[in-house]
């Protein structure tokens, strides 16, 4: 079920006067350094025209004190120029109050607010007050861990105070471990946060889930892929020079060269016999959902004999050797059968535990404090 706060977000087709979706692009430099720099970028971006909006970062949140901090105030003067000499419009981060006025005297034309801030409902709280009836469109970056429910409450904080112009940016989520990418992308969080929010427009930002250059194209790709309605590219005049993220900034022309190798997807397609053979292949997924669906419960009744069974035998639930059995013979099978050995694996536990759960029932002991998903 969509949430509801009583205010709707406004189409994202409505949002920008002229805006161009070859998809809807966010281009610019993690941080605006110099006046040069940043008119530099803007101009070659603005040539490719293929850009909506030109993102700085005017603060940044920097983990370390000591890392440049950003150059304030006199970078929205920069971006003041670009507005007035090029066709692109002005995106800023903003994370305080103050960040909001000062943005709005230098006519910034939209806002994000950055991954570190979505985790903190305090700050999210402080700013949907600032932003409440400036009609700046405001986008969302996830935040830092994958806890879907502070994407959600910073979406309906906005919404709270009357702000209808809310988009959402997918930028991946902090890694545990090493891996080859800054931040893991979770493609089922955003998708959840559409299913919560149905008018929601959401972007992907591959630069900062790649970390480099490598894996910009693949990660936009994959957005397209999934429908997502635009993305936020880091672009640089010169990235090897650049004061933050020198290495995931493509130069304006390596972004116009990945933009033109992208697939562009449409959200559906009018043609009848396109149509009628994914109608057809739905009512064959559907039949085999229902039919898995049933032997599942089927499995479950069985389960429960078991249970009884053990119960009457004062037989322990957990069988260590039996689990592995089961392990060991459906990964088998999962390879023979070309199944992802990890999907087989995650759904085999999911199934063990309401099995669990089900044969504690049957032994009377289901009035323990463990929640059902821990
Ligand atoms: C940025 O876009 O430069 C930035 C700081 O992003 P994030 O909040 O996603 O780390
Ligand atoms: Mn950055």
């Amino acid at each position: 079920m969509p949430k509801s706060t009583g205010m709707e977000i406004l189409p994202f087709e409505n949002w920008f006067k002229n805006s161009i979706n070859t998809p809807f692009l966010i281009a610019g430099p993690c941080s605006a350094e110099s006046s040069d720099q940043v008119m530099k970028t803007a101009r070659a971006i603005d040539k490719l025209n293929k850009v909506t909006l030109f993102r700085s970062g005017i603060w940044k949140p920097r983990t370390h004190p000591d890392s440049f901090n950003g150059v304030g105030v006199k970078g929205l003067k920069w971006m003041q120029q670009v507005k007035k000499e090029t066709s692109l419009r002005t995106l800023v981060e903003v994370a305080v109050p103050k960040h909001v006025e000062q943005c709005l005297a230098h006519e910034i034309d939209a806002v994000w607010i950055g991954a570190r801030t979505t985790s903190s409902p305090f700050a999210v709280q402080e700013l949907s007050e600032a932003l409440a009836g400036t009609n700046l469109p405001v986008f969302v970056k996830n935040p830092i861990n994958p806890d879907i429910g502070l994407w959600i409450g910073a979406i309906e904080r906005l919404l709270k105070e009357g702000i209808i112009k809310i988009a959402a940016i997918h930028r991946g989520f902090f890694p545990f471990e090493t891996t080859s990418l800054r931040n893991i992308p979770k493609w089922e969080v955003p998708i959840e946060l559409k299913q919560n929010f149905h008018e929601l427009p959401i972007l992907c930002d591959p630069s900062h889930i790649s970390g480099n250059v490598n894996y910009i194209k693949k990660i936009s790709q994959k957005a397209l892929d999934l429908n997502m309605d635009g993305l936020m590219i880091e672009t640089h005049i010169n990235p090897s020079s650049a004061l933050s993220d020198s290495e995931q900034q493509l130069t304006p022309h390596a972004l116009d060269e990945l933009i033109s190798k992208l697939v562009i997807r449409k959200s559906s397609s009018s043609d009848v016999g396109f149509a009628s053979l994914l109608d057809k292949l739905r009512n064959q997924i559907d039949s085999i959902d229902q039919q898995y669906l049933e032997l599942l419960a089927q499995r479950m009744k069985i389960v429960e004999k078991i249970g009884s069974y053990k119960k009457e035998n004062n037989v322990a639930i957990f069988q260590l050797d039996r689990w592995e059995e089961i392990i060991a013979t459906r990964m088998d099978l999962a390879e023979k059968i070309g199944l992802d050995k990890e999907f087989v694996l995650n759904f085999l536990k999911s199934v063990h535990k309401e099995s669990i759960q089900i044969q504690t029932k049957v032994m009377g002991n289901n009035n323990e404090n463990t929640p059902r998903n821990a």
